[in-house]
């Protein structure tokens, strides 16, 4: 890698599924196609240094300093997508990336409810079926439930933005945290048995990396780091179970051969607050990433409060005229 000039801004971009998508089973997933992220590496190794988390945590110990137009790959959520079709690209590339698994999924094989939502959508092309479904089981719970009608319900939420239908939306927000938490639990459940599968376990060991597969990925140069033990909202967790919920993701960690030199945290939904950023750092995390967008500034940004870019932000292939993101850095 060639250093040009010492600078302290790195572009940080996440990533989540990456995976064969049009042909596949789950078409509608929303997630990078596997070519187009060949495509965006292109971009990213035409016009930037793709820098390494130990690189980027020595240089705020200020041991190193960073190469112009440093870039940071992060992929969430401790998909196997990762090591079948990442991890191979970046070993055959010589770069390295940092990865952020829950805790339950990687350890227990258990899905979490944010993917179960994810693949109820995805296998349904009706999604007018899925909102009559799920309006099914709310009446049917409304008699043990404080629930609003369902008019209301479909009023607050059934709004598209830019991204997805009304009805999407809805199924999301009703699913996600609208409903109480006992009752959306329960619906996700019965709904991701009715549209995906019966066998959650299977689908689990399918779709998340495990322990074994991490490990390698450590022994060639990758960085895992902490993600909650079941994707919480640390904002809405009190003091002693984001404790607990840290300390966890720390043990999982060390258990994993990861080195206590380079302990890093990213925000599930990039949610936290004062308390969270305390408690990582008792722990020994050395920085921890948001969803906030934009570029990092080492001298400027709180080391626990680090933003980035999504995948959307950068084009898709070499070929592609660079997008002020990249231009403003040059
Ligand atoms: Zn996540």
């Amino acid at each position: 890698m060639k250093i040009v000039d010492a600078t302290s801004c790195l572009t940080i971009v996440s990533y989540h599924y990456v995976r064969p998508i049009r042909d596949s089973q789950y078409a509608s997933i929303k997630g990078l196609e596997k070519t187009d992220f060949e495509g965006q590496m292109k971009y990213i190794m035409r016009h930037y240094n793709v820098v390494s988390m130990e690189h980027v945590v020595a240089s705020i110990r200020g041991e190193e300093q960073l190469p112009q137009m440093a870039l940071l790959l992060t992929f969430d959520d401790g998909f196997s997508d990762h090591y079948l079709h990442v991890f191979p690209h970046l070993v055959q590339h010589g770069i390295s990336a940092a990865f952020y698994p829950s805790v339950s999924p990687t350890v227990e094989r258990k899905m979490l409810d944010v993917h179960k939502i994810h693949f109820i959508l995805a296998c349904e092309s009706n999604k007018i079926a899925l909102v009559d479904s799920l309006n099914e089981h709310i009446e049917q719970a409304r008699e043990s439930f404080d629930l609003e009608p369902i008019h209301v319900y479909e009023k607050d939420y059934k709004n598209p933005n830019r991204y997805d239908s009304g009805e999407v939306i809805y199924i999301k927000r009703m699913l996600q945290h609208a409903l109480p938490d006992l009752l959306r639990k329960e619906i996700t459940d019965n709904m991701f048995g009715k549209f995906v599968t019966n066998d959650q376990s299977a689908f689990a060991d399918e779709l998340y990396l495990n322990e074994e597969q991490l490990k390698i990925m450590i022994a060639e140069g990758m960085h895992v780091g902490g993600h909650g033990v079941h994707h919480e909202w640390l904002n809405h967790c009190d003091k002693s179970h984001q404790e607990s919920i840290v300390r966890d993701c720390r043990g999982f960690l060390d258990s994993i051969g990861v080195s206590s030199q380079y302990m890093t945290f990213c925000y599930p939904y990039g949610a936290y607050n004062d308390d969270t950023k305390a408690i990582i750092a008792r722990h020994g995390f050395d920085l921890a990433m948001t969803t906030e967008v934009g570029i990092t500034d080492l001298c400027l940004h709180d080391n626990y409060m680090l933003p980035r870019l999504d995948t959307n932000d950068l084009p898709k292939s070499s070929q592609a005229e660079t997008v002020s993101w990249t231009r403003n850095l040059m």
